[in-house]
């Protein structure tokens, strides 16, 4: 199953060299002619056992041999969308080489002719970039993976998932076909190609269901799609934590939830002996599966989902655990348009069913919980408050919590996560029998019976082995993660002056913010067109979240990272440099995303005291009331943001000092208000006295709406303002006048903002 896979994942190699030697003005070979040369490049690829095989997806009809047939069979469903009931042969169209790879959000715009990176996710105008560039870095890339695993034994797997990876970062954004307009991504079509085959080779009906094919049968349900989704990971997550404590497992709880369901995807796949490539994807706390529909699968499944149960039940209590749903499927429902959103559709209902479900009671009723005995104030775990702990280092802490604290070190401090079945010193286990092992010098470690190895640094660099950007970002000195405290300490950073607080509030601030109406947009748009393209969907937005927003926004300035991943983002730091960030995430998620998709955001201020589990939930409520947001604005406002055209705004919102604002309002208020009243300040004397008195002012504008004796407003204003600021200067005047009356909400927030930023500690 694994050779089918490979040969399946390999077999197209020659579309991106064939490319680039036409771009040279070569006379360029036929495209099956690369990949033989790639194979003898390569000596880590098992040569001999794939070659036949990869020759085989270029022959004009099915062959017999049921091995080559699989591997033909899946590139063309792979293609296909059988619209017309048949598999779709691919036309090589060599004149349009540079027609690029139409973007996710924009059918008139692209991506670039360049490799997956930061730099490289919006949407262009015209075609950039050129397969010369793309081949040679790639190139380099290879000898690394060549160099490194030259002298490795048992390291086949891990050469190939580092192979695979580089596939995945230099052929995610050129198209696999230039005969069709809007094609998939090349890669996604040889991972999906690579499923197939590994899937269609693990059937017991292969023979049958290749027979099925032949005749142009593809109405049986041969496949399975299984979902795996983590519930409850905000508690999960927040607990209750004591403060001084939360930095040191927070981010360590959310990147153990990334491994846990990594390696219950991995497990998975071995109890059903299903080869790597049929794990679709894992991000985001779900994992999804491709599967042969058998009754030996379900049993399985069955089986595992008790062991699940088991697991949180004694490891957790079951205040989490993983639900695992699943939905039968043909070869239609994976490629054709109407039928993989149909299809998409049931499998999200299941998800959502057993998210009601959770454990069944009924076969747990037997089970007891294990408590503890004896735990006492002094006993009792710090981190958890539920389990009995040991003192150590000042705090008590329990063996789970332990875990956490140690997986926080390591993700701070080691650049390379092994996934392994051997434990070694100091490896912590995760689920029966698979433990982590992180180290740094990867040279030094045997690399014998493991699952996996990741470069787990969120950066671009690549050193040769597959990357999994888990430590996202959090600050740190010295190797050791910064504590609330600390954070909230880097607050209005030109206030201090030599290691002194002369001005600006010390607070940290929550930012939770998640991608508006994902589930209308991906049941409406065409994202959902098949199974490859509503992968790359998700990827790439998983991928603004995960690498994008770390490496863009948080390497130079210190954030807490919560979680980052999947549509949202859970951020913690200094309150002034919060803002600046939601305010960046957003504004370049519009851009990636063409303005089809927004993002709102709720942004709590607290101070770093309090317990972290009530900061998350205020942020949670923040989050929801900017997602019910909804107002009509006036005209004169309308002109200048877009999205205001058809009169009623929703979501695209911020909730920010207890006022939920509509985001391009908010900024452009909030700009001309920091701006306006530091010029203020540098001409006249300003006692805060008198920005409170403003305050006071916006309130009698917004309850004007219910009282209009509150209309006095605008009186008060003129005789405050000619008796405490200026008799002569107008124009501040009828600023303020105009802020107040159009934006009384925005104004206040900005207001607010410009106070905390100036005020005397
Ligand atoms: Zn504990």
């Amino acid at each position: 199953m694994e050779k089918l896979a490979l040969a399946a994942f390999l077999h197209d190699i020659g579309k991106f060299r064939q490319r680039y030697e036409l771009e040279a003005q070569n006379r360029a070979k036929d495209i099956k002619d690369y990949y033989k040369f790639f194979l003898e490049k390569n000596n880590f690829l098992p040569k001999n056992e794939i070659e036949e095989l990869i020759k085989a997806v270029f022959e004009k009809e099915m062959p017999d041999d049921i091995q080559k047939a699989i591997v033909w069979v899946a590139d063309k469903i792979s293609i296909s969308n059988l619209e017309e009931n048949k598999l779709d042969l691919e036309e090589y169209d060599i004149k349009n080489i540079k027609k690029p790879l139409t973007h996710i959000f924009c059918d008139e715009k692209y991506f670039p002719i360049k490799k997956l990176s930061v730099k490289n996710i919006f949407p262009v105008d015209r075609v950039e970039g050129s397969y010369k560039e793309l081949w040679d870095e790639f190139e380099r890339d290879l000898n690394k993976i060549n160099k490194i695993f030259a002298n490795k034994e048992n390291a086949e797997h891990l050469k190939i998932n580092a192979f695979e990876y580089l596939f995945k970062k230099y052929t995610s954004l050129i198209p696999n076909r230039l005969d069709v307009s809007k094609s998939e991504p090349l890669y996604e079509h040889l991972r999906m190609s690579a499923m197939l085959a590994g899937v269609i080779g693990a059937m017991e009906e292969k023979e049958e269901f290749i027979e099925e094919i032949k005749k142009g049968d593809f109405e049986k349900k041969r496949f399975l799609l299984i979902a795996g989704d983590f519930f409850g990971i905000q508690d999960f997550i927040f607990d209750e934590v004591k403060t001084k404590y939360a930095a040191k497992t927070l981010r360590a709880k959310s990147a153990y939830i990334q491994i846990l369901v990594k390696v219950l995807a991995f497990y998975i796949v071995e109890k059903l002996n299903l080869p790597y490539f049929s794990i679709i994807s894992t991000h985001a706390g779900k994992f999804e599966i491709l599967a042969p529909n058998e009754k030996r699968v379900i049993e399985i499944l069955t089986k595992i989902k008790d062991e699940f149960n088991e697991f949180f039940l004694d490891n957790f209590f079951g205040e989490t655990g993983v639900g695992i749903a699943y939905e039968e499927c043909n070869v239609k429902e994976l490629v054709n348009k109407k039928e993989y959103k149909l299809f998409r559709e049931r499998l999200a209902n299941k998800v959502e069913e057993i998210k009601f479900k959770k454990f069944d009671l009924h076969k747990i009723k037997e089970k007891i919980f294990k408590i503890d005995e004896g735990i006492d104030n002094q006993s009792l775990c710090d981190f958890c408050q539920k389990r009995k702990g040991e003192s150590k280092e000042g705090y008590v802490i329990c063996d789970v919590c332990k875990n956490f604290v140690d997986i926080g070190k390591n993700l701070v401090n080691n650049r390379f996560l092994a996934i392994s079945k051997e434990k070694k010193d100091n490896d912590i286990e995760v689920f029966k029998g698979y433990y982590l092992h992180f180290f740094d010098n990867p040279s030094s470690v045997k690399l014998k019976d493991d699952v996996a190895l990741y470069d787990i640094r969120t950066d671009e660099e690549f050193k040769g082995y597959e990357k999994w950007e888990l430590s996202s970002y959090v600050a740190t000195k010295n190797g050791e993660v910064l504590t609330l405290e600390e954070l909230a300490a880097l607050s209005v950073e030109e206030g201090i002056e030599n290691n002194e607080r002369t001005k600006g509030v010390e607070a940290i601030m929550a930012l939770k913010g998640d991608a508006d109406g994902m589930g209308d947009f991906i049941k409406t748009s065409k994202v959902t067109d098949s199974f490859s393209k509503f992968n790359f969907f998700a990827k790439m937005v998983d991928y603004y979240f995960s690498v994008y927003v770390p490496i863009s926004f948080m390497q130079k300035e210190p954030f807490y990272t919560v979680f980052a991943g999947g549509d949202d983002l859970f951020v913690l730091g200094a309150w002034d440099k919060t803002i600046e960030l939601a305010k960046n995430v957003r504004g370049d998620f519009k851009r990636f995303t063409e303005n089809r998709l927004s993002f709102s955001t709720g942004l709590i201020m607290s101070k770093a005291n309090k317990p972290v589990n009530f900061i998350a939930e205020f942020a949670e409520k923040a989050l929801e009331s900017a997602k019910d947001f909804c107002c009509k604005k006036t005209d004169k406002l309308c002109k200048e943001v877009k999205e205001c055209k058809e009169g009623y705004i929703k979501k695209d919102a911020v909730s920010v000092f207890g006022y939920t604002l509509n985001w391009d309002f908010y900024n452009m208020v909030r700009k001309e208000v920091l701006e306006e009243f530091k010029k203020f300040e540098e001409t006249y004397e300003v006692k805060t006295t008198i920005l409170y008195r403003l305050l006071d002012l916006a309130d009698m504008r917004i309850e004007m709406e219910k009282d209009i004796k509150k209309s006095i407003w605008k009186s008060k204003l003129c005789y405050f303002y000619r008796r405490n600021i200026s008799e002569k200067d107008n124009d501040f005047l009828a600023f303020l006048n105009e802020k107040i009356e159009n934006t009384p909400k925005e104004f206040k927030a900005s207001l607010i903002e410009y106070i905390y930023k100036r005020r005397s500690k």
